[in-house]
């Protein structure tokens, strides 16, 4: 019997794994299956990019069934595990949901926006974590500037042009950075809006940003984007966003129409649904070889990678609480290990521990504008930037992808930003539906000729014809 293999989540360390497992298993070795609700792995530290239009929304994305030859990939959330029976349930867009069979289960999920209960965010704000999201902020953040290019200053006009980021992680300010580089090139578009027009926020409710690089960097960060009128609110939290009116903790007070969460993640909440063990975060609890475990027990033909799991980090360097921090860094890493000790356990041979002391961060923050952190070395400016565009350039997967990344860029540089925007995408069939011509309803055929009563028209006919034999006696006596 052929073992069959079973990715959850074909993102960063899905992905990976995937790919590794072509590479390293013979034909007939293993079946590998990969089921993810998305036809595609998300670049997600390309979605600032993405959000201030440098990076063409499909091209920050990898297709599974492209890169991915001998791996099955089925389009479906997995709504349940139950790995006793060794079953997972697929639950399709459309059909009944299915159980699918499987031998070893690679559990790779990934992470969700974490949100706290402040009123109105579940309503009005939208998160970073998806390239629609980016791609949705885009169209918001130009569209907003033509409507308020037309309106007389007031609060309306104000609120159009106020955006908001809350949560000041790499995530955040990558994202706040890029948005007002953005606003800026949009400035040379709409000669009616200036420079004080536009409001940029963002929240952070510790008393620094960035906790990846040193305190120093992230001061000159803050500092840069202060220089570029972009305020940052340290020690501020979000109390309420109600219909976008903004709260904050200080008792200040303003309106957006573009609010942005960017206050953490937390594991995908569908692991609870799998029976496996959790730690108090609602991670899956790992070895180093990434065997899922149960207090000092590995649960057998059972593993995990990414945001989802709690990896203990062994390097000289560990992460908070002794596990690796989600990030791709790791997730990518894990995920090609995974591949070499699945197909190791698969041959009888012993899985390899995993360890990765960070390799630093690099950070985007809009065109020319970036951070760097190694060690002690920490810098901003444009060679940061140019690190950050390097790194990450190289660091996407497949070359078909990087090329394409690369011509975005290249054509940026050449042409400019392109300030288009395609809202109208999210209602595309609102133009034909105004124009289009319905049959007539049933209901009014069937009533038109009952709805000429003989009551109605007759009279009318015989009033006609009294009034024209009125008229015809008249002509007769007058002429008699
Ligand atoms: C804006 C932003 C910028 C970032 N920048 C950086 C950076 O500069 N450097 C860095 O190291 N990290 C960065 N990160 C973090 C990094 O992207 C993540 O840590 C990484 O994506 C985690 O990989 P993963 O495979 O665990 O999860 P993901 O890549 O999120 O993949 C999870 C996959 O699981 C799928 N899935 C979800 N639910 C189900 C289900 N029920 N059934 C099946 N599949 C499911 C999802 O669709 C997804 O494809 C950034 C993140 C964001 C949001």
């Amino acid at each position: 019997m052929t073992t069959r293999i079973l990715i959850v989540g074909g993102g960063y360390a899905g992905f990976y794994t995937a790919l590794g497992l072509e590479k390293i298993l013979g034909r007939g070795e293993a079946e590998v299956t990969v089921v993810d609700p998305l036809p595609y792995m998300t670049y997600q530290p390309f979605l600032p990019e993405v959000a201030a239009g440098s990076i063409e929304a499909r091209h920050a994305v990898v297709s599974l069934r492209k890169h991915l030859k001998r791996t099955a990939v089925i389009t479906a959330r997995v709504t349940a595990i139950d790995h006793t029976a060794k079953t997972a349930t697929i639950s399709p867009e459309d059909g009944e949901p299915f159980d699918l069979e499987y031998d070893e289960l690679v559990l790779t999920a990934g992470a969700v926006s974490r949100t706290f209960p402040i009123p109105g965010v579940a309503d009005v704000a939208i998160g970073m974590k998806t390239i629609e999201e980016a791609a949705a902020v885009r169209d918001r953040l130009i569209a907003n500037f033509a409507r308020a290019s037309v309106l007389p200053e007031g609060p309306e006009r104000t609120r159009l042009l106020t955006v908001v980021v809350v949560g000041g992680g790499f995530a955040g300010i990558e994202v706040f950075a890029e948005l007002r580089s953005l606003a800026t090139s949009l400035i040379e578009l709409y000669p009616s809006i200036t420079m004080d027009d536009i409001h940029f926020h963002l929240i952070e409710a510790m008393g620094r940003i960035m906790p990846e690089v040193s305190l120093e960097t992230a001061k000159k960060v803050v500092a840069q984007l202060e220089a570029r009128e972009a305020h940052v609110h340290l020690d501020t939290q979000l109390k309420s966003a109600v219909d976008g009116i903004v709260e904050l903790s200080t008792g200040e007070t303003f309106e957006s129409d573009l609010i942005i969460w960017t206050a953490g993640v937390m594991a995908n909440p569908m692991v609870r649904k799998t029976g496996l063990p959790l730690d108090e975060r609602g991670r899956v609890t790992a070895k180093t070889t990434l065997q899922v475990v149960d207090g000092d027990e590995i649960v057998a033909n059972a593993w995990t990678a990414g945001d989802v799991a709690a990896v203990p980090d062994v390097s000289k360097t560990p992460g908070p609480g002794g596990f690796c921090v989600p990030n791709a860094q790791h997730a990518v890493r894990q995920g090609k290990l995974l591949a070499k000790n699945v197909a190791a356990a698969l041959r009888g041979e012993a899985p390899r521990e995993y360890i990765h002391a960070n390799q630093g961060a690099v950070a985007g923050l809009g065109l020319g504008q970036g951070a760097f952190q190694k060690g002690k070395i920490g810098f901003t400016g444009p060679l940061a930037w140019l690190a950050h565009r390097g790194y990450h350039g190289l660091a996407m997967p497949m070359w078909e992808r990087k090329l394409r990344v690369f011509g975005d860029w290249m054509g940026g540089f050449v042409l400019g930003r392109d300030d288009v925007q395609l809202a109208m995408r999210e209602t595309p069939r609102e133009v034909f539906e105004e124009f289009a011509s319905r049959p007539k309803p049933a209901s009014d055929a069937v009533e038109a000729p009952k709805a000429a009563p003989i009551a109605d028209t007759q009279p009318a006919k015989a009033e006609e014809q009294k009034a024209a034999a009125e008229a015809a006696d008249e002509k007769a006596a007058t002429k008699a």
